[in-house]
């Protein structure tokens, strides 16, 4: 038998090995247009796998769009900059003009600016060497905001492509649907209907006879915080409805636990109240410094939970960011967690996060 490639990925497809990328089972040999399991799920389910493909392999199919003309519309979670960024999307996707959407902002607490929000995902896509057109808030879930960005997706694509690129669970799939639904009424388009995959390994969408919208896959950051817990503890730390913040007086030398997936040291400082955003069901636990390694050490999965004992195996042990703060209404940012505001400066502060985990402030978006 010769060589037969996947029709999405163009992956060399083998039976053998399901951990391996190419991997179809035997029977799906009979079908005329072959495709791996992974890009079959992904078609047909929206679910990506993790495991076959390395970061790699992904990065190297939006690479491809470089070579072509179109609109690149990159998708963030505004609860996980850090973790929903791809980093060198400039160099991927060449000199395409790119749109940045901050997704569920249908979680922001009200007292958040949504003016704030943009300057800091512009800035921080700056940062990371990405000049973007425009920054948009949408709430794909919510349908929220998505009539405005497909008034400018219209207008920068000038007749063009559009790729939608985004990390794994930023929400793109959602949004692919809910714009689907805008524009044509159709429910839950890429989930049930067959869109044919490219050579290029996308889902292609016209838009009208001439130019298509293209669903890319999802990459895959490693250090995401979704990637180091179990699908329980992730419906739990992910936001389902708007976070209200927990207020905490802190004195020096006292800390905070978020369940046991992260903790804050108030190292030095006058007394000051630590704001804390997230997900409603989390659990934040106050004690003091002296105690808090004991505390961790004894209490792990229970007192301190999540972690569940799923989670337990594969999270990597906390890692402390000594930070000085400085400036007055900044922001603690948990990547994929959350964040803490601390109104006055002039505080130190060490946040613990499984090792990978991004921590970083930036100017409070109140
Ligand atoms: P994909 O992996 O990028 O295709 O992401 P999905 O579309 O599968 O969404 C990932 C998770 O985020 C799911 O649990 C969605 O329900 C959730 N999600 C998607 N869009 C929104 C949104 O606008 N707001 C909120 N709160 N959750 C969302």
């Amino acid at each position: 038998m010769g060589e037969i490639q996947c029709q999405g990925c163009g992956a060399v497809i083998q039976t053998t090995n399901p951990e391996e990328a190419g991997y179809a089972p035997a029977s799906a040999l009979e079908r005329e247009d072959i495709i791996c399991k992974r890009c079959f799920r992904l078609k047909h389910y929206n679910e990506v796998q993790d495991v076959p493909f390395q970061d790699d392999d992904f990065l190297e199919m939006l690479n491809q769009i470089s070579d072509t003309k179109g609109l690149v519309v990159q998708l963030v979670d505004i609860f996980d900059f850090n973790g929903s960024f791809i980093s060198g999307l400039k160099r991927l996707t060449g000199n395409n003009p790119v749109i940045l959407v901050g997704n569920k902002m249908d979680v922001l607490p009200k007292s958040v600016n949504h003016g704030k929000v943009k300057h800091w995902l512009k800035r921080s896509a700056k940062e990371n060497g990405l000049e973007v057109e425009d920054v948009y808030l949408i709430s794909a879930e919510k349908n929220q905001g998505i009539q405005q960005l497909s008034q400018a997706i219209e207008q920068y694509r000038e007749g063009g492509d559009v790729y939608v690129v985004g990390t794994t669970n930023v929400g793109k799939s959602t949004f692919i649907n809910t714009l689907i639904s805008n524009t044509s009424g159709v429910k839950d388009a890429i989930t049930t209907s067959y869109f044919p995959g490219t050579t290029l390994g996308f889902i292609d969408i016209p838009l009208d006879e001439t130019s298509s919208l293209y669903d890319t896959p999802g990459v895959i950051q490693r250090h995401q915080m979704a990637h180091y817990v179990s699908d329980k503890d992730l419906k739990l730390i992910t936001p389902r409805k708007e976070v209200k913040p927990k207020v905490y007086q802190l004195n020096e030398e006292q800390t905070l636990f978020v369940g046991g997936l992260a903790r804050l040291d108030f190292e030095t400082g006058e007394r000051s109240s630590f704001v804390c955003h997230f997900s409603n069901e989390l659990n934040i636990h106050r004690t003091k410094l002296e105690k808090a390694d004991e505390l961790y050490e004894n209490h792990l999965g229970e007192l301190l939970s999540p972690p569940d004992p799923d989670t337990m195996t594969k999270l990597p042990p906390l890692k402390g960011h000594t930070l000085k703060i400085k400036e007055d209404k900044t922001d603690i940012v948990f990547s994929g967690l959350g964040w803490v505001t601390v109104p006055e400066g002039g505080i130190t502060v060490t946040a613990h996060v499984p090792e990978g985990v991004k921590v970083s402030l930036r100017e409070s978006l109140i």
